[in-house]
């Protein structure tokens, strides 16, 4: 096969002092562990964290949904959590919802986030890896970077990219099956904006180039479960996105995170906060957050990938996250109250709905 894939393949298996960052010895063995036995399966590997999860980012000849490649990400991430255990460190395995693997890593924890292409000659792509956040947090940046001229000036100034992109937008709180639609920008912008404006149920899953067909974003977009509990697939994204020639400039899919526009996260995944850009690597700190998104650039040959550039390490990106501190603490100031907690609809699985319902038997109705 001449085609290149790319698997971004993410999981918090544990994490040092809480929900801070997974401890270095998980780290250097899942590297270890990748070099050791991706050898007859893997073209190269590269592994990075962000706050508690660790991402795994594999580029390989198997395609999209590869058993081989999913089953090597999920044992490595069984052996993280293996240290985890004998470190004692908070949540243990916590992403792993199953013992045994099944064929694909999707519904089993980990966030996957894969495409398949031809290679360019210059082939430029940026990992994106957001922590302390839902899936839904990459909606406008990536609207932003893809239908904006006010974001991303290469849709007015270059033909091809003159030409829109194509949104496939998935359903992610439609449990039965993967529920999609696909719209082009800019003709269906409006109907695009009223879907993304709900980040809570609908999330970019791909974004294609209309004028040649190549897929420029893969997001990892899993359907919501509830199982045990809790929502499983209400997850910290992450995504791999092409730049460059007919899709937009490295610099125009990062601009709009200079907006540190305010997601659903932080404490307890029940509050809402700006997405502060961090460097790689960077542990949780404030209020279990704030919620944070890292971006790692890399250039690919043959499926080789370069030394990333840690593209939010720059002079620049400290205003923004000075800009963003202030956004957390303003929201913080009001705690629980209104918008600063999210809706009861997201808190259905938290604690609160069962003092809630407590508090339906004291209630009187007066005559
Ligand atoms: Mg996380």
């Amino acid at each position: 096969m001449n085609e290149i894939t790319l698997s971004a393949i993410k999981a918090d298996v544990g994490s040092v002092g809480g929900h801070l960052a997974p401890s270095r010895e998980m780290v250097a063995r899942v590297k270890e562990f990748l070099s050791r036995e991706g050898g007859g399966i893997l073209v190269d590997h590269h592994v990075t964290h962000l706050g508690d999860d660790i991402c795994l980012l594999l580029s390989h000849r198997e395609g999209v949904g590869s058993h081989e490649v999913h089953k090597l990400a999920w044992e490595a991430f069984k052996m993280g959590a293996r240290i985890a255990r004998e470190e004692g460190l908070y949540g243990a395995g916590q992403d792993l919802l199953r013992d045994a693997f099944s064929g694909n890593v999707r519904g089993l924890g980990p966030g996957v986030a894969e495409l398949s292409f031809r290679e360019r000659p210059g082939e430029a792509f940026l990992l994106l890896l957001a922590d302390k956040t839902s899936p839904g947090a990459l909606n406008l940046p990536l609207y932003l970077a893809f239908a904006d001229p006010m974001h991303c000036s290469g849709l007015i100034l270059s033909p091809s990219l003159g030409q829109g992109f194509r949104f496939t937008v998935m359903d992610v709180a439609h449990t039965k099956a993967d529920r999609v639609i696909e719209l082009d920008a800019p003709q269906d912008l409006y109907d695009l904006a009223a879907l993304l404006r709900d980040n809570d149920r609908f999330v970019v899953e791909k974004v294609h180039a209309r004028a040649t067909g190549d897929q420029a974003v893969a997001c990892s977009t899993t359907r919501l479960t509830a199982i045990a509990g809790r929502y499983v697939g209400k997850d910290d994204p992450v995504a791999i996105v092409r730049v460059q020639k007919d899709f937009p400039a490295t610099g125009e899919v990062l601009a709009p995170f200079a907006l540190a526009h305010y997601v659903p996260g932080f404490m307890r995944g029940s509050h809402i906060g700006p997405l502060m850009p961090v460097r790689a690597g960077t542990p949780v700190s404030y209020f279990d957050g704030p919620p944070q998104v890292m971006a790692l650039a890399f250039s690919c040959h043959g499926g080789r990938l370069s030394d990333p550039v840690d593209a939010f390490d720059h002079p620049f990106w400290d205003r923004i996250r000075d800009r963003a501190a202030d956004k957390s603490l303003e929201i913080r100031r009001q705690g629980f109250f209104g918008p600063a907690m999210l809706g009861m609809a997201e808190l259905e699985y938290t604690g609160i709905a069962d003092r809630l319902k407590a508090l339906e038997a004291r209630f009187t109705v007066r005559e």
